[in-house]
């Protein structure tokens, strides 16, 4: 099964605008962060949930 399990597919990521360019963080927390990081505090989006569950229905009717 695909690996959606990044800061890029959660709730929380957040994207702005700054003098410097694009800058990425975590809404909940206040920190930057990237896109590909990994933490346990990951909530994935509604459109990601839904992928995993479709993923994880094809997988289990496969096997
Ligand atoms: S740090 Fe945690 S809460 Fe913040 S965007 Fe990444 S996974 Fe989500």
């Amino acid at each position: 099964m695909k690996d959606y399990h990044c800061c890029a597919t959660c709730i929380h990521f957040g994207i702005e605008k700054t003098e410097e360019g694009i800058n990425t963080k975590c809404t909940r927390l206040g920190y930057d962060t990237n896109p590909k990081y990994k933490f346990n505090c990951w909530v994935p989006k509604e459109r990601v949930r839904r992928a995993m569950e479709k993923s994880f229905h094809k997988k289990n009717v496969e096997e």
